[in-house]
């Protein structure tokens, strides 16, 4: 192993530096948002693909197993004791009846729902986790529309660090709800939506002393940025033209435009893909900033089927931003019909995803539609969280909608008895 490098979390907004091992969720001068900065990698191109690719095929159990870890030297080179389950390695899926919904011929979809929680918040919380361990945290606390949660609460429960976490009542889907109770977090319903979780949380952790693991915590959208090292990987280090997703409180959008900024700053890739953050239209601030060059910031009450993505001010805003404009990209909005239209056929394909995953196809579907992507450009969407996930959309969409939508496949009662199946057969 080459000599490790000095990690900094540096400020945003005002550039103040921090050691890698302060456990400030703000800058402490100004506010700001803090990031990793890593200095620029000591080995060749060669080397380090090499030595990605060489951990793939690892077969001693351990963290570096992980899709996450695998790339440390780019995400935490100084963590040792890590939290890992493991986790990434989630599939490139080429589906033919998917390609032909979104009229993309090369259309991929990376499964991030096949991570160990069913999202990909767990890539953020293993790299998050890690470090609350590193530092010595009392507790960790998160604000979560449920898959954050849901991730925390597995990797407190691995790390043995107690949990808190604060979702708005009512507006949790029943998979997230209750595994995050069941890998035991104390679960706080709070009578509000995400944005006052998230601003009562941050409240919270400062007063107590709680480390904030939230997607604003700079450690968690490093193990974010893996989801686009391992597509590369994948790829063989050829980039898509696009790289297509949902986009709720931007922590995503915003770890990919870095994860793309430092792939192509350190030669492992030759261009940048652009990216295509895709927001429902009753949760769209950030593609209505973008409609007018990002003049305004704008934040809104957010309604939506799509509960991953319900968040009217999100915040990581300023980095998203960064992230498009970095990447010559797009933000577009798509209505809860369309989204879940394009789940309807991502999931009939047998893949299956969670409503907000469904909004980076019903995107791509749009700017084809629009021609901004032509149909023989490569894209990878990705599908940010599993089938399961919420029960109740499906149950809703498939036995209890009226009038019932084209896709619905509503199941059949029948009498036990051969004749009954056989009038079912000649229904078809
Ligand atoms: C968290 C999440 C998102 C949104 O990611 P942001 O970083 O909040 O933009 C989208 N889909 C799923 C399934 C999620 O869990
Ligand atoms: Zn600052």
């Amino acid at each position: 192993m080459p000599p490790t490098p000095r990690v900094w979390q540096v400020c945003d907004a005002c550039g103040h530096r921090l050691p890698d091992d302060d456990a400030a969720a703000q800058c402490p001068v100004c506010g700001g948002l803090l990031a990793i900065e890593h200095p620029a990698p000591v080995e060749t191109v060669t080397t380090l693909r090499e030595r990605f690719n060489h951990r793939c095929c690892m077969t001693s159990p351990g963290a570096m197993q992980s899709g996450v870890w695998r790339f440390a030297e780019v995400v935490h080179p100084t963590a040792d004791q890590l939290v890992s389950y493991p986790e990434g390695n989630t599939p490139l899926l080429a589906r033919d009846a998917v390609r032909r919904f979104a009229g993309c011929d090369s259309l991929l979809l990376k499964h991030e729902g096949m991570n160990p929680t069913g999202s990909f918040k767990d890539r953020g919380m293993t790299v998050g986790v890690t470090q609350a361990k590193r530092i010595g945290a009392r507790a960790v606390a998160c604000a979560s529309t449920g898959n954050t949660s849901a991730s925390l609460a597995s990797y407190a429960a691995l790390a043995g660090i107690p949990a808190l976490v604060f979702v708005p009542v009512g507006q949790v889907a029943l998979g997230k709800l209750t595994q995050t109770l069941a890998y035991g977090a104390r679960t706080l319903l709070v009578q509000g939506d995400f944005d006052a979780c998230l601003s009562l949380v941050r409240e919270a952790s400062a007063r107590l002393g709680i480390y904030l693991l939230n997607s604003i915590n700079p450690w968690r959208l490093e193990g974010q940025k893996t989801i686009v090292f391992e597509l590369l990987q994948q790829l063989g280090w050829d980039p898509p033209e696009w790289i297509a997703l949902p986009a709720g409180n931007l922590g995503n959008t915003a770890a990919f435009g870095k994860a793309l900024r430092e792939a192509h700053a350190w030669g492992l890739i030759p261009r940048l893909p652009r990216l295509l953050a895709v927001q429902a239209s009753g949760a769209a601030p950030f593609a209505t900033s973008f409609r007018e060059d990002f003049a305004v910031r704008h934040r809104v009450k957010a309604e939506t089927v799509a509960t991953a993505i319900k968040i009217g001010d999100p915040a990581s805003y300023e980095r998203a931003v960064d992230a498009i404009r970095a990447t010559n990209g797009v933000v577009t909005d798509v209505s809860d019909a369309e989204i879940l239209e394009a789940k309807a056929a991502i999931d009939a394909a047998g893949a299956g995803c969670e409503p907000a995953s469904a909004a980076s196809v019903a995107g791509v579907r749009r700017l084809v539609r629009e021609g901004a992507i032509a149909s023989g450009d490569r894209v990878v969407a990705i599908l940010t969280g599993h089938v399961l996930k919420d029960p109740g959309i499906l149950q809703w969409y498939h036995q209890e909608a009226v009038p019932p939508s084209a896709s619905a496949n509503r199941p059949i009662e029948i009498a036990p008895s051969l004749a009954a199946v056989e009038q079912v057969l000649q229904n078809r």
